[in-house]
């Protein structure tokens, strides 16, 4: 089932429409961890999450309208810790800018990882954040596919140590494993 979803626009910084009633939706995560993928499979429709990948882009947040009801705002991803500092640095001054400066009510935050490589401490630094301003999130666990029953049981145990078990979502994008649970989740 196709969710009806637009590309609203790309933000750098503040913008009314991050300032509005609606609820919205917050994707962060890693490059590579298939975020784009993730929010494509949520809406059925293909391509959709590709705009942030955009060379000259990559350091904006995408707005997208979804089912009319709520926002989806997605984050640029980033490369690894090591060899992207500058990037990473700046991405989490706009994180924490968001996180502060924005007043929408009715914020959900996803953090979005790769199964096949857990928790790192980028992760780990996005959660202490949303937690000190005890905001709601939930750690998508996306390429579910990759692993197999004992390494399930495992990511979850490791989650665990962060979330409640009901805030962590097992996905594929390419199966789209836990679609409707996480659609049920977002009243979409
Ligand atoms: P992004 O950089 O986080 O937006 O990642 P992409 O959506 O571009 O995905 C990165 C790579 O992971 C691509 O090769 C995707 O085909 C692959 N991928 C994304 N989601 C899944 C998944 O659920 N399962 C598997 N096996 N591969 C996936």
């Amino acid at each position: 089932m196709n969710i009806p979803a637009t590309f609203i626009k790309g933000l750098v910084g503040d913008d009314p429409i991050l300032h509005t009633t609606k609820p919205y939706v917050i994707f962060i995560g890693r490059s590579n961890v298939g975020k784009s993928s993730l929010i494509n499979s949520l809406v059925g429709t293909k391509g959709m999450a590709k705009s942030s990948k955009t060379p000259g882009r990559t350091l904006q947040m995408n707005v997208f309208s979804v089912a009319d009801k709520v926002f989806f705002l997605d984050f640029p991803g980033y490369g690894y810790a090591r060899v992207d500092q500058k990037q990473r640095e700046k991405i989490r001054k706009m994180i924490l800018w968001y996180i502060t400066s924005c007043d929408t009510l009715d914020r959900r935050f996803m953090v979005v990882i790769d199964s096949k490589v857990g928790i790192t401490e980028y992760e780990e630094e996005v959660i202490a954040i949303l937690r000190e301003y005890d905001l709601d999130f939930y750690i998508i666990a996306n390429k579910i596919d990759k692993l197999n029953q004992s390494a399930q049981v495992k990511l979850v145990r490791a989650i665990m140590l962060h979330i409640s078990e009901k805030n962590c979502i097992l996905y594929s994008s390419l199966t789209h494993r836990g679609r409707k649970e996480l659609l049920d989740i977002l009243g979409i």
